[in-house]
């Protein structure tokens, strides 16, 4: 099975330091929709890893985050592609779980639920805590200098292996390359 990991916030769309807290503050990066478009096209199953402490911190509820995600999805259709699936970590720093990034729990849901092999499959992300998870479940870790992609370049000891690309449109152009 074809399958892409990707985070959210600072691939797909503006991260923001105060949360991502109504559909009107989830505006896609220029360029994201067309690059997750061409992966749909391509045959490509797209699945989102994301933390979302919010849920945790109460400064937002399930139920708007599903109404961010049908924001996400009625614009990316409108590009011509589409999220197979979002998988999210609704704890805190201090819940203790096993699916908030750096940890890689998510990922493995995700393995479990299209039963797959993580091995090779490319997971993008902005943050370390991205990069470490992908490692650790086994994933191809790839960063975007968008979002916090500059500040986590620019703070080192990225995870050996770690591709940069300068935004999600440089991963596809990549990754389809190949
Ligand atoms: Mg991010
Ligand atoms: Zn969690």
């Amino acid at each position: 099975m074809k399958l892409v990991i990707l985070d959210r916030d600072g691939v797909i769309n503006q991260d923001s330091k105060a949360f991502i807290k109504s559909p009107a503050e989830w505006i896609a990066l220029p360029g994201s929709l067309e690059a997750i478009a061409r992966l749909s096209q391509a045959g490509w199953r797209v699945v989102i890893a994301s933390n979302q402490s919010g849920l945790s911190r109460g400064m937002f509820s399930m139920e708007t985050l599903n109404a961010i995600h049908a924001k996400m999805r009625t614009e990316l259709a409108q590009a011509g592609g589409h999220i197979d699936s979002v998988f999210i970590c609704p704890h805190g720093p201090d819940d203790g779980c096993a699916c908030r990034k750096p940890k890689p729990g998510m990922y493995t849901d995700i393995a479990r639920r299209y039963d797959v092999s993580l091995k090779d499959v490319p997971a993008v992300g902005d943050s370390l805590r991205d990069l470490q998870a992908s490692v650790a479940a086994g994933c191809a870790p790839w960063l975007v200098l968008t979002g916090n992609g500059q500040k986590t370049l620019d703070q080192g000891d990225l995870p050996a292996g770690t591709r940069i690309v300068k935004d999600l449109a440089a991963f596809v152009d990549s990754w389809l390359e190949a």
